[in-house]
């Protein structure tokens, strides 16, 4: 039987790094993403030079109908199958001190980063719970563990996660289903490019490595969480952020 894993965000980034690497593993990838489809079909050409398999499913996170409407076309077309592994890791930021901060601003970053963990994990830990196996895997961010100034948004949504994700830990426990968050700190991705583009202080020198982490560092600890050597492993929120926190 195959395992199947969703990624959300999988088109680019740490989200690409984790397909190709639980690709790897053995999983075959339901790659998610927004709009981007050539880095989305890039993603995949990766994942199959790897010798693995994905099919693209895009849908944007923060729309429950969308998440409903791709998930449902996939278990008809799969009626024996089932979504082992869910990684949340889709997300956005969209900084700015409080005082300036429009209520767009906060509401959409929460609607990514926050409201699609619910939406996405309600709907696939069902398929989880029915076969008594699973893994989930929320991707959090050090500033939902330290905080950091301009970015209520994304540290209420990444520090929230962290509850979700403790308190799902415990509920789905004797369903042997473990829920985990990961949270990175700076990762060289088009999140970090985009910010320095934009003027955000590279702040590669506070690093106590001296360095950015890459996305692939984070998937190698994204695949131990769903390999059978992490079964005991749950609730727990791991850093890999080169000695910031
Ligand atoms: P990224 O390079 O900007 O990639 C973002 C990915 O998310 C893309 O695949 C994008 O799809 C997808 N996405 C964005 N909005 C979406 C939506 N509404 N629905 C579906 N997919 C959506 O980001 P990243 O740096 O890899 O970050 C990945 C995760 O790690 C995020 O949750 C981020 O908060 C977290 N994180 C990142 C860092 C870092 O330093 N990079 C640090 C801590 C935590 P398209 O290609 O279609 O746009």
């Amino acid at each position: 039987m195959k395992r199947y894993a969703l990624i959300t965000g999988a088109s680019r980034g740490i989200g690409r790094a984790i397909a190709i690497e639980l690709a790897k593993d053995g999983c075959s990838i339901l790659l998610n993403y927004k709009s981007n489809h050539a880095a989305a079909e890039e993603a995949k050409h990766l994942i199959e030079e790897a010798g693995g398999e994905a099919e693209l499913m895009p849908f944007d996170v923060s729309q429950p109908d969308a998440i409903n409407a791709a998930l449902d076309k996939w278990f008809a077309a799969h009626p024996d199958d089932y979504i082992d592994v869910l990684v949340n890791n889709a997300g956005i930021v969209d900084d700015e001190i409080m005082l300036m901060m429009e209520p767009e601003q906060w509401h959409r970053v929460i609607d990514v980063n926050l409201n699609s963990f619910f939406y996405c994990t309600r709907r696939v830990i069902e398929g989880m719970v029915m076969n008594h196996h699973g893994r989930v895997v929320n991707i959090s961010s050090i500033s939902g563990q330290a905080g950091f100034p301009g970015q209520i948004n994304y540290a209420a949504s990444k520090s929230a996660i962290i509850g979700a994700t403790k308190s799902l830990a415990k509920e789905l426990a004797p369903k042997r289903i473990t829920v985990n968050a990961v949270a990175p700190g700076v990762i060289y991705s088009d999140m970090q490019r985009e910010g320095i583009a934009r003027g955000i202080k590279d702040r590669t020198d506070e690093i106590p490595m001296h360095r950015m982490g890459k996305p692939e560092e984070v998937a190698y600890l994204v695949s131990f969480l769903c390999s059978n050597r992490a079964d005991y492993i749950s609730g727990q929120v791991i850093g890999i952020n080169g000695a910031v926190l």
